[in-house]
């Protein structure tokens, strides 16, 4: 990563201790505490780049991945984000109520207001609007890839949407979960795929896709659920909330 990034920007401000996971040596890293994408224009690119969570140790090279709480905010799309370390799988609406009773003082009008867990979470947020998309929808689609991981013996950690992908011709495309809304249908290869990474337990990640139609049946959930809109509180939305609305379906 280019220093001049850290330079430029003023809310790099902090420095953390980082015990590496490879050799116990202790070093320092640069604490980010706010990506501001109005003052800082590289905010977006830093996220999505993950190289800031993953320090490298000076002893023997190897990565450790960083968690601390801050803040994203982008105006321009439309969201903010508050990272709360290990809040992932609490009681959404008991964390909800209390995330809104204290946070209220950090929420800005008209914008999408997020509690995420890890950086994992907050880079996913970024490109999740920067493709205009629905977060809620996105996390509902979770559960169809790693549930078919699942059942071929993978254990999973979790997962992270990381683009769109268009194919070029009606083909199917390998580690990809096709949804149709009528049987063997050829023109669920031309549509377009929502990639993601797909994290093991063991370290590995494993990208995975699924397509459009999967996506609007998600969105058909929400609509159903009454909760296609937002309501401009904080939320965590996460692969938890996701399994439960799942659930909640089958039940029904
Ligand atoms: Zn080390």
């Amino acid at each position: 990563m280019n220093q001049l990034h850290w330079m430029k920007n003023p809310w790099a401000v902090g420095r953390t201790t980082v015990q590496c996971q490879n050799c116990s040596h202790i070093f320092t890293a640069q604490m980010v505490n706010c990506f501001d994408t109005l003052i800082w224009q590289e905010a977006r690119e830093i996220l999505d780049a993950e190289d800031f969570f993953y320090p490298v140790c000076p002893q023997c090279q190897s990565q450790t991945e960083i968690s601390y709480p801050c803040r994203y905010i982008d105006r321009e799309l439309g969201v903010a984000a508050v990272l709360i370390p290990g809040i992932e799988g609490q009681d959404t609406a008991e964390a909800s109520g209390n995330m809104n009773a204290y946070m209220g003082r950090l929420a800005f009008p008209g914008m999408e207001h997020r509690v995420v867990g890890n950086f994992y979470a907050m880079a996913e947020q970024m490109r999740i609007h920067r493709h205009h998309l629905n977060d809620r929808a996105v996390q509902l689609l979770k559960p169809f890839m790693i549930g078919g991981l699942q059942s071929r013996g993978f254990e999973v950690w979790n997962g992270f949407f990381t683009g769109i992908v268009l194919p070029k011709e009606a083909k199917k495309m390998d580690d990809t979960v096709y949804f149709s809304l009528q049987g063997e249908d050829p023109a669920v290869y031309t549509e377009k795929v929502y990639q993601f990474n797909i994290y093991l337990t063991n370290g590995e990640v494993v990208p995975h896709g699924i397509n459009d139609t999967a996506y609007r049946i998600c969105m058909n959930i929400l609509k159903e659920k009454g909760l296609a809109e937002d309501d401009g509180l904080f939320h965590l939305y996460d692969l938890s909330w996701a399994i439960d609305i799942h659930n909640s379906l089958q039940q029904s």
